[in-house]
C-alpha cells in the first residue's frame, strides 16, 4: 500500500468516527465456554456489559441487537463437559447431544441481558433448537430471537411462533443448509411474517446471496466477515465480502460479531469499500430499522 493509499485509508476511518451512527445487529454478550471457544478464533471470548457500554460510546452506537453466546459458559456445563468428553472432541461433543438428548441452556444468560436497563440494548433471547413456548413467555416485547443452526435444526413450532407475531429470525446456518439452500428459501418464502437476518453474509452461498433481491424478508448481517476463516470461505465459492455487500445494499446488516469479530475491524471492512456514503449508511445504520426500529 504506498503512503497515499495509508493516508486515505486512516482519513476515512477518523471520519467515520466523526460523523457516522451504527446501530449493531449482531452482539454477543458474556463468556463463551471454553469448549466452545477452543478451535475458533479466541479461546477465552469474553464481552461484559461494561465493555460494551465503552464499545458502544467510542464507536457511535445507537442501538445494538445483544444474545448470549452460542455456548455461554457455566460450572455445570464445565463439569459435565470434563466427565462426558475431553475438550475440544467434536466427535464425543456429537455422540453426548445425539444419545443423552442435550441441548445448550440458554434461560441465565438471556436473563442477564434482559436484566439489563439500556435503551441501546435490543435484547434478543438465544433459543435451542428444542423450542419451547416458555422460552420466550417472560420476555415482553422483544423483536426476533436468534438461533444456532449448527446446534439442531430449526423447529417447526418456532417457525410458526414467529410468522404469527410477525418477529425477525437471526440464523446461524448449518452445513447441511449451506449444501441445500433451496430448503431454507422455501421456508423464507413460505414464512412471510418473519425477517430472516442470516448471520455472517450466509456464509457467501451464491443461491441465498442471489436470493436477497427476490425474497423481501431475507437479510443478511456483516457478522465476522473480517476473520480469515469467512474469507476464506467466501473465495472458495468464487465471491468476496465486497460483492456481496456492493450488489446488496440494501439488504445487508452492519453486525460488529463481538467479542469474535469486534468493531474497528468490522467497520473499516466495509469502508475500505467503493461504496457512496448514502450505501455506507444503509449498512451501517439505515438498514437496521426496517427489522429492528
Ligand atoms: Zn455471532
Amino acid at each position: 500500500m504506498d503512503l497515499t493509499a495509508s493516508v486515505r485509508k486512516i482519513f476515512i476511518s477518523q471520519i467515520h468516527l466523526i460523523i457516522m451512527k451504527i446501530n449493531d445487529a449482531h452482539c454477543h454478550y458474556g463468556r463463551e465456554s471454553f469448549d466452545g471457544a477452543v478451535c475458533r478464533s479466541k479461546i477465552w471470548a469474553n464481552k461484559t456489559y461494561e465493555a460494551l457500554k465503552s464499545d458502544w460510546e467510542k464507536y457511535n452506537v445507537e442501538k445494538s441487537v445483544l444474545f448470549p453466546q452460542p455456548l455461554p459458559s457455566s460450572l455445570k456445563k464445565y463439569l459435565i463437559e470434563g466427565i462426558f468428553y475431553p475438550f475440544g472432541s467434536s466427535l464425543l461433543r456429537d455422540i453426548w447431544k445425539k444419545f443423552f438428548n442435550y441441548t445448550v441452556d440458554y434461560s441465565k444468560t438471556n436473563e442477564e441481558i434482559s436484566n439489563l436497563q439500556d435503551d441501546k440494548i435490543e435484547f434478543v433471547p438465544f433459543i435451542s433448537s428444542k423450542f419451547e413456548y416458555s422460552d420466550l413467555e417472560n420476555f415482553e416485547n422483544i423483536k426476533g430471537v436468534k438461533h444456532y443452526e449448527p446446534y439442531g435444526k430449526l423447529s417447526g413450532d418456532l417457525l410458526k411462533y414467529l410468522n404469527e407475531r410477525e418477529l425477525n429470525l437471526i440464523i446461524h446456518i448449518s452445513e447441511k443448509t449451506e449444501q441445500n439452500p433451496e430448503k431454507f428459501l422455501k421456508i423464507v418464502e413460505k414464512f412471510d411474517g418473519i425477517n430472516f437476518q442470516v448471520a455472517h453474509c450466509a456464509n457467501g452461498v451464491s443461491e441465498i446471496i442471489e436470493a436477497l433481491d427476490e425474497l423481501p424478508n431475507l437479510f443478511v448481517d456483516t457478522s465476522a466477515c473480517t476473520l480469515r476463516f469467512y474469507k476464506v470461505v467466501f473465495r472458495s465459492r468464487n465471491t468476496s465480502f465486497g460483492e456481496i455487500v456492493s450488489t446488496n445494499v440494501e439488504k445487508v446488516l452492519f453486525g460488529s460479531d463481538e467479542p469474535w469479530a469486534g468493531y474497528k475491524a468490522q467497520i473499516d471492512q466495509i469502508n475500505e469499500l467503493e461504496l457512496s456514503n448514502r450505501d455506507k449508511s444503509r449498512i451501517f445504520y439505515r438498514n437496521y430499522l426496517s427489522l429492528w426500529g
